[in-house]
């Protein structure tokens, strides 16, 4: 089977901005893939290069084995890169019904995938208005509907829930997660709790270069966090303890709200570590308020 993404040496530019910098990276089929990286630092220009929408200008790009402007691929990569675009003037169900078509559906098929598809992702109410009296969000749930449309074996979403209202954007997150068995999917965010929740995969972009390409299971092997709020606030001499228990990386505390820390340690070294990092605070008789587990993909440990 071919990989999903292989890249080699690929560049691309604008004028003198050097948008990609020498990518070299193998993605293999499956799962979903984060992409995450600072403002301007190729994310975008990335997804649109494996879509086709653009040719690049140096190295190589390959998807499922193709070139991805390949006529072998039509079909076989489904997109929403940045803006949803519809055709101004049509209802938004009629235009997803003749993209259903035009992949070589009859029209009783292409009307029964896009209604499931609208039943699933929430936008059955709104599909038929004409795209430009929808809001951004609106337009944007149904671009994602369309990027699924025909189970295409990559989906490529550029930042699918930016802009959208919280309870949107986790029904997108929940569309994203059902429908991630049938294909591969790339989205881009900078949400990164959006990542560590719906990603296997991360690659990270920091000006153009690769700086990471790992699975979010190997981040939270290396590291863990626990938040803990106390009363009273943890002493200089007690925070110094905990960090010179085994497998602890760091003690945070929180700039706002001295009762609040974070204790940064690493998981696999020792699982008792979380009970050992209460027991020293609690023989101290300092209260334990509050203790969850937090995200370890924080923007640090991404080099962001
Ligand atoms: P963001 O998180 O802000 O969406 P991004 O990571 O998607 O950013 P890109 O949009 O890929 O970044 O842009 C990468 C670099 O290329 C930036 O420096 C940007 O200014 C530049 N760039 C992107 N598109 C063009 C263009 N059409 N013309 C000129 N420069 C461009």
């Amino acid at each position: 089977m071919p990989a999903l993404l292989e890249t080699h040496q690929l560049c691309q530019h604008y004028g003198r901005v050097r948008a990609l910098d020498d990518i070299t990276l193998s993605l293999p089929p499956g799962g979903i893939t984060g992409l995450v990286g600072k403002n301007g630092a190729g994310k975008t220009t990335l997804l649109a290069l494996i879509a086709g929408a653009l040719k690049p200008d140096g190295g190589l790009i390959r998807v499922l084995g193709q070139s991805p402007a390949c006529t072998m691929l039509s079909g076989r990569i489904g997109s929403l890169l940045q803006e949803a675009h519809f055709k101004p003037g049509v209802a938004v169900s009629k235009q997803l019904v003749q993209f259903a078509r035009l992949q070589g559906n009859s029209k009783q098929a292409a009307e029964q995938a896009v209604s499931r598809l609208l039943v699933q992702i929430g936008g059955a109410n709104e599909a038929h208005k004409r795209p430009e009296a929808m809001s951004y969000g609106q337009r944007k749930r149904l671009g994602i509907a369309q990027a699924f449309l025909g189970s295409p074996a990559l989906i490529i979403l550029d930042e699918p829930t930016a802009g959208l209202d919280p309870v949107i954007a986790d029904e997108i997150r929940q569309f994203i997660r059902h429908n991630a068995e049938a294909g591969s999917i790339i989205i881009s965010s900078h949400n990164l709790y959006e990542i560590e929740d719906l990603c296997h995969r991360v690659l990270v972009l920091e000006a153009g270069r690769l700086i990471t390409n790992t699975t979010i299971a190997e981040l939270r092997q290396m590291n863990a966090v626990l938040h803990f709020t106390t009363a009273p606030a943890l002493s200089e001499a007690i925070i110094n303890e905990i960090t010179s228990l085994g497998g602890v990386i760091g003690v945070r505390r929180d700039g706002q709200n001295p009762a609040k820390i974070a204790c940064d340690y690493h998981e696999s070294d020792n699982d008792q570590l979380p009970l050992s990092i209460q027991q020293c605070i609690i023989k101290h008789g300092v209260g334990i308020l509050s203790m969850h587990q937090g995200n370890p993909i924080t923007a640090e440990v991404l080099g962001l």
